[in-house]
């Protein structure tokens, strides 16, 4: 399993996807600083981690697009198709997971 690579501070980047934090696997770009990290967002993004390694890097990736393409088309609007990717649902459900020391771990927290 790859190390992830956390960055903090990743404004401009992150401004272009308008969120507060992307996985591109194995890096986990976050908008703020470490300290402003909130643990429901450490979770989510932890959450698409998972899923990325579960899905493999090119089917998560590809099915992502697919997903929010086929949302835009059934939605006609781009917060619904985001909002309804089967991968963003499952990130949200994460964010009231426990923080274990795993995870902690894994995105270099401790
Ligand atoms: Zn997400």
């Amino acid at each position: 399993m790859k190390k992830l690579r956390i960055k903090y501070n990743k404004k401009f980047l992150l401004k272009l996807f308008g969120a507060e934090a992307i996985v591109l696997y194995p890096y986990v770009l976050f908008r703020g600083s470490k300290e402003s990290v909130s643990e429901q967002t450490y979770l989510h993004e932890y959450e698409h981690v998972r899923q990325v390694r579960e899905s493999g890097f090119f089917s998560f990736y590809v099915s992502y697009i697919i997903y929010n393409f086929a949302g835009l088309i059934r939605y006609r609007n781009c917060f619904d198709a985001y909002y309804y990717i089967p991968y963003e649902e499952e990130a949200r459900l994460a964010e009231s997971d426990v923080m274990t020391d795993e995870i902690k771990e894994a995105l270099s927290l401790c």
